[in-house]
């Protein structure tokens, strides 16, 4: 038997993610084509893209290089399998990667997305203590607040109830870390907060708790984007890698976020000289443009699984899509284009102006807070009593319809745009923002 036929503007088929569906159905909001900076909506408008579609698309839309790179990937080598099997544009992308990437993160595991990095090394931390002799060390340490995608691992080592609380059982052996967000304390920051260093001990309590000997890895964001832009205080992260390294505990940082400029700089590890052991990334690693993600360890990690027998598979794991052509095409295209338009080290440049931009909101109506770092911001309202979100969210809806689009979390409006943004363009963003807060209710 067949479906009903649905007529092409039938909504109804595409069940859509992290939307409130029935609300979006009535009022739909359609984007067309897009360009540099900016979306088209379906009925025409130019909207401007004040959030890199979903933090991912850091040089601009449609950028002819990597149209180019797919296209002609498409039609050279569309797929082809990476087990046991190799196609030379994977290994090409893996070695670019590592040219850039932190030093000492030498190789890569490729994955489709934020939630199969995170997967992807979490596995490959509980993995190689075992390898290690160590398989004692089983339990997981993530934050509060920390976002690490959807998937099963992610949602346990993460730290957003709304996330996890319709999934029963998640993994077991996991603590969190508290977040490190003192609104009292470092109100209207610019850049890293002066304090909260100290809540990094609270890992000390935890492997006291349950000795080191149990523990595999810690996993943070350097700075948690979608729950509002939490910066990191000044010292913290150098304190999670003292103590990670004290007791022998792989220290991951989820980059998805932060990787590929976020922060003007590469890396969030290049801005806060601290190095992970394991270095999650995905988004901007194709600009968003093909779904791939990019997992960086150290050479000490990849080389305890090279030390079995050789016929073995060292590790098993690893998706249909890992290195696909056409994503690595994309991701080769995307780090040309970064390099030639200097968009990985833009901080020195635009970093001032942004942070300028932002904190002249201060004062404006509902803003309790504003922080920044890099190329992201976020602008915290004042709730409304006992309808927590709903002041942003209309903050959202007004912001598209003057021309736009900025994201929200809770009662906070995120922004963070292509990193191709000028400085007339950060005034316009920021003045369509002064411009919602001071028409909403
Ligand atoms: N980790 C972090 C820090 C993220 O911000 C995200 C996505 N926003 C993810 C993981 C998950 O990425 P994806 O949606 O590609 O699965």
């Amino acid at each position: 038997m067949l479906n009903r036929v649905n007529a092409p503007n039938d909504l109804s088929a595409f069940w859509m993610p992290f939307t409130s569906n029935r609300q979006f159905k009535q009022t739909p909001r359609m984007l067309v084509a897009a360009k540099d900076m900016h979306y088209t909506t379906a009925d025409g408008r130019q909207v401007m893209d004040g959030t890199a579609g979903l933090w991912c698309v850091n040089a601009g839309h449609c950028r002819p290089k990597i149209v180019e790179a797919i296209q002609h990937q498409a039609a050279e080598l569309d797929y082809a399998p990476a087990f046991q099997m190799g196609h030379p544009i994977a290994f090409e992308f893996a070695n670019r990667l590592v040219d850039m990437a932190p030093v000492g993160l030498n190789h890569v595991f490729f994955t489709n997305s934020g939630s199969e990095s995170v997967e992807t090394a979490l596995k490959i931390a509980l993995a190689y203590q075992r390898v290690k002799g160590q398989g004692a060390r089983t339990r997981l340490i993530g934050r509060e607040r920390g976002y690490h995608g959807v998937n099963f691992g992610g949602i346990s080592v993460g730290g957003i109830v709304g996330n996890r609380k319709m999934f029963g059982t998640l993994l077991t052996g996991v603590d969190h870390l508290p977040h490190t967000h003192l609104p009292a304390k470092n109100q209207f920051t610019r850049g890293e907060p002066e304090h909260g260093a100290e809540l990094a001990d609270e890992l000390e309590r935890i492997v006291t708790l349950h000795d080191a000997s149990t523990i595999a890895a810690v996993i943070v964001e350097p700075v948690s984007g979608s729950t509002g832009v939490l910066i990191p205080p000044k010292g913290y992260l150098q304190k999670l890698r003292q103590i990670c390294d004290k007791h022998g505990i792989l220290l991951i940082f989820d980059e998805v976020i932060t990787g590929f400029g976020r922060l003007g700089t590469p890396f969030a590890t290049d801005y806060f000289g601290v190095k992970p052991d394991i270095m999650i990334t995905a988004k901007g690693v194709t600009n968003g443009v093909i779904p791939m993600g990019a997992v960086f360890v150290t050479s000490e990690i990849h080389d305890a699984f090279m030390t079995g027998p050789e016929h073995m598979i060292e590790f098993a794991h690893g998706y249909t899509y890992s290195g696909n052509p056409i994503a690595c095409a994309a991701g080769l295209a995307t780090l040309e284009t970064y390099k030639e338009e200097g968009l990985l080290e833009r901080g020195p440049e635009i970093a001032g102006y942004w942070e300028d931009a932002l904190h002249s909101l201060k004062g404006e109506p509902h803003v309790i807070d504003i922080r920044n770092i890099g190329l992201v911001g976020a602008i915290e309202l004042e709730p409304i009593a006992g309808e927590p979100t709903k002041r942003a969210f209309s903050a959202f809806l007004k912001a598209f319809e003057r021309g736009a689009l900025i994201r929200t979390t809770g009662d906070i409006i995120a922004l963070s745009p292509p990193l191709i943004i000028s400085k007339t363009q950060i005034d316009e963003l920021i003045d369509h923002v002064r411009e919602v807060l001071r028409a909403i209710d």
